[in-house]
């Protein structure tokens, strides 16, 4: 898989380029929710990784190709199948972006590593920084987000709070359910958020729940309490606008090349399962005319799909 993918219509940044810095499944965190499979490859830091990271200029070669053949793009977005910050050139990478192209570069994060000065500092980098908080308490913090040993709530909300100083900071708060690791949404749970939300003073709070099957049984938390929660917060927090993130991005048409389109459904499917709508949706075109490519690529065991909630998903296998 290359490292450059869409452009996609994301929920909550227009089109956008993904980029992705990483060797695939690898993460400090081992959330719950994560919808990137069971082979996720949990590691301290990018020593432990013994995959190549792709390099500053190969991430830059690859970003003004795409741009050179790509539709429109609102931002250009590192994140990916792993946590991106875990590439050490990722500062030196937005650094080269920058001197071929004025498109706003967002970094997506589990917020993990911004206790370190190197990745704090490529953070501040970007244009604009969407780091996760799922947890107010450590205790929570463990249960939902499952991280590698060592990692504190308390440091991590500190350094995404320094963050907020420098750069424009969207919260993502991801509220899910489960019967084995129990929920980020009680009322204890939404009050430690609240308390390191109101410390950390983000431009803007993304109340966020999953849309797509993640490997394990995890609910997302219903409409109802999402509004309650979202309420709650917006009282809790004047002057930070709180937006329940929509569950579909809107749709946008691309002009992508039909022999573009396999290859850009399996690049969709190796980050992240949907379904038909999903990728219709991404890809910008008729949900019927996906279907003929899914039947191929399922024909050529590119792809499987998967049950979940009554909706059929697709993934794609491993290479
Ligand atoms: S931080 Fe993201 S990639 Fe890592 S385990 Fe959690 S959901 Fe998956």
């Amino acid at each position: 898989m290359g490292i450059v993918y869409g452009p996609v219509p994301s929920r909550r940044l227009g089109m956008s380029l993904g980029i992705d810095p990483v060797p695939r499944l690898v993460c400090t965190f081992d959330c719950v929710y994560c919808q990137l499979g069971k082979k996720r490859f949990v590691v301290h830091g990018p020593e432990e990784v013994t995959e190549q990271f792709p390099t500053p200029d190969k991430i830059a070669a690859a970003v003004e190709e795409a741009l050179k053949t790509r539709a429109h793009v609102d931002y250009i977005t590192f994140s990916g199948s792993g946590e991106p910050t875990l590439n050490p050139g990722l500062g030196e990478a937005v650094k080269m972006i920058r001197g071929f192209t004025d498109i706003p570069i967002a970094l997506i994060t589990n917020s993990s590593l911004l206790t370190l000065a190197e990745v704090f500092d490529a953070a501040a980098a970007f244009d604009l920084v969407l780091p996760s908080l799922d947890a107010g308490d450590q205790d929570t913090f463990l249960r939902i987000n499952r991280p590698v040993p060592g990692f504190e709530i308390e440091e991590i909300a500190g350094a995404i709070a320094r963050l907020a100083r420098r750069v424009p900071i969207w919260l993502e708060v991801m509220l899910v359910r489960s019967e084995e690791h129990g929920s980020n949404a009680t009322d204890a749970a939404i009050a430690a958020i609240i308390e390191k939300i109101r410390m950390i003073r983000p431009h803007e709070v993304n109340l966020n729940i999953p849309v797509r099957p993640p490997e394990e049984p995890v609910d997302p938390v219903p409409a109802g309490r999402l509004e309650e929660i979202s309420t709650r917060m917006e009282r809790a927090l004047p002057g930070v606008p709180v937006v329940v993130v929509p569950k579909r991005a809107p749709s946008r048409s691309k002009l992508l090349r039909e022999e573009e389109i396999s290859s850009e459904i399996l690049r969709v499917l190796a980050v992240r399962p949907c379904t038909t709508v999903d990728l219709a949706d991404s890809l910008g075109i008729d949900p019927a005319e996906v279907g003929k490519y899914l039947a191929r690529l399922g024909e050529a065991g590119r792809i499987e799909r998967r049950m979940q909630g009554g909706r059929l998903y697709y993934v794609a296998k491993e290479a």
